[in-house]
């Protein structure tokens, strides 16, 4: 194959987030052009903790990114399971070598550092506090127009511009929106100082906690420090001044009042966390289709998943290095590549929705009685089925050349 791509036009990213960033870095390989605008300034805003899977990790990997993602987080090597008094209810080795490149959590932070640095190192341009506010398309060029009143002209446009895309919304109008998934994600991330009870074996699991009162994970992040998350059971989205709120007396109080009695350390990670995170849990389960004319969706963009499949972000990487490839062994026909993209990737993509749809029910408040089932179940699955479960979402893998 020649190292020259056959599509040689400009690619315009809308979105710094993660397939972003990931696209560009994929594009600059292939020998593409391309300029990634982020509606925000750097990290503005950005927070919270992440579990990057095998399969996400494995394209880190392709882009030489693995290593520096795995020295600021902390490996995961088992996912641990308990009910609300600490008792034991399943343990599942996420298999370390197994996949490739091992399962890494890590503030999300720490990955927009890395790759940030990547794209500069490259020198690809990212343009900050360019939000997108339409999109127009002749037979020949593609133009952003951005509420700065400044537009930029390209060959193809992609929307990885996250679960509200501005880029769906402008170009596939009658497309479904995303659905709230009732519960509210709130997280933080607690200094290793506060927490000398945690062995390293516990900050290298993810812990998985199922109470009565609801659901609450954490697992090590950088330097010894813990990220934590808990889903919060609600009928109603929060408004966005609620979810402005993020005053850490008010978020304590309100999280001792579920969590007191559960297990330590969840009281003591509460107690000292700092940077917290409130969002409401959208997901779409299915879009008709994921582009049109010269723009295509990737990433949360086409298919956000809720947070409990564990998976967001690794789509959004297997998305950029999958597009990427087609472009660059393309004919230069870019709607072949947008069909073939999506006839691609749907499958896999919608079977991985559908899965956190339904993890996020199993995360939900429930009664007594309820939740000895579950404890139940959660034994008994995970134990028998655990690994194996996840073995078709993990050894997924996209040959580069
Ligand atoms: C609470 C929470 C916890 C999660 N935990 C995990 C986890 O542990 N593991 C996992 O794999 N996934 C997790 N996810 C999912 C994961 O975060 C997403 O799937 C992933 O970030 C998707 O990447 P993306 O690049 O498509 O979108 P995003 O990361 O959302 O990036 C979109 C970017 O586009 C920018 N943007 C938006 N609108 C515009 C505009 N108009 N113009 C220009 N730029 C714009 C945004 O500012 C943002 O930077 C979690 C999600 C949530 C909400």
């Amino acid at each position: 194959m020649s190292n020259k791509p056959k599509f040689q036009g400009k690619v315009l990213i809308i979105g710094g987030g993660i397939a972003g960033p990931a696209l560009a870095l994929f594009l600059k390989k292939a020998g593409i052009t391309a300029v990634v605008y982020e509606a925000y300034t750097y990290k503005d805003g950005v927070g919270g903790g992440l579990g990057l899977a095998p399969n996400g990790v494995n394209v880190l990997h392709e882009l030489g990114l693995a290593e520096k993602v795995i020295a600021r987080g902390s490996l995961t090597l088992e996912n641990v399971f308990y009910n609300a008094q600490g008792r034991l209810l399943a343990r599942i080795k996420r298999g370390a070598q197994k996949y490739g490149q091992p399962a890494v959590s890590l503030l999300r932070p720490a990955l927009y550092d890395i790759m940030t640095e990547a794209m500069k190192a490259e020198g690809i341009q990212v343009e900050y506090q360019k939000r997108l506010k339409t999109i127009t398309q002749t037979a020949s060029k593609v133009t952003a127009h951005f509420e700065d009143g400044t537009c930029a002209e390209g060959d193809l446009l992609i929307g990885a511009d996250g679960i509200h895309s501005k880029t769906r919304q402008t170009v596939l109008p009658n497309s479904p929106k995303p659905a709230y998934v009732g519960i509210i994600g709130v997280g933080g991330v607690t200094p290793a100082a506060a927490l000398p009870m945690m062995t390293e074996r516990e900050k290298q699991s993810l812990t998985f906690t199922f109470g009565a009162q609801g659901f609450f994970g954490y697992g090590g992040a950088e330097n010894g420090d813990v990220m934590w998350w808990s889903n919060l059971a609600r009928d109603q989205e929060l408004t966005r001044e609620e979810l402005a709120d993020l005053s850490l007396t008010t978020i304590k109080r309100e999280l001792l009042a579920i969590y007191q009695g559960y297990h330590e350390p969840i009281e003591t990670l509460i107690q000292h966390t700092h940077s917290p995170i409130k969002q409401n849990i959208s997901d779409i389960q299915s879009l008709p289709i994921w582009h049109q004319g010269r723009v295509l969706l990737i990433g949360d963009a086409a298919h956000a998943v809720s947070p409990n499949a564990g998976q967001g972000a690794a789509m959004a990487l297997e998305d950029a290095m999958y597009l990427a490839k087609l472009l660059r062994d393309s004919t230069g026909d870019y709607a072949q590549v947008f069909a073939q993209f999506e006839k691609d990737r749907k499958p896999r993509v919608e079977k991985i929705v559908a899965e956190g749809r339904r993890l996020a029910g199993d995360k939900q408040v429930v009664t007594p009685f309820q939740e000895k089932i579950r404890e139940l179940m959660v034994m008994i699955f995970m134990n028998l089925f655990g690994e194996r479960g996840y073995e078709w979402v993990y050894k997924y893998k996209i040959a580069w050349e």
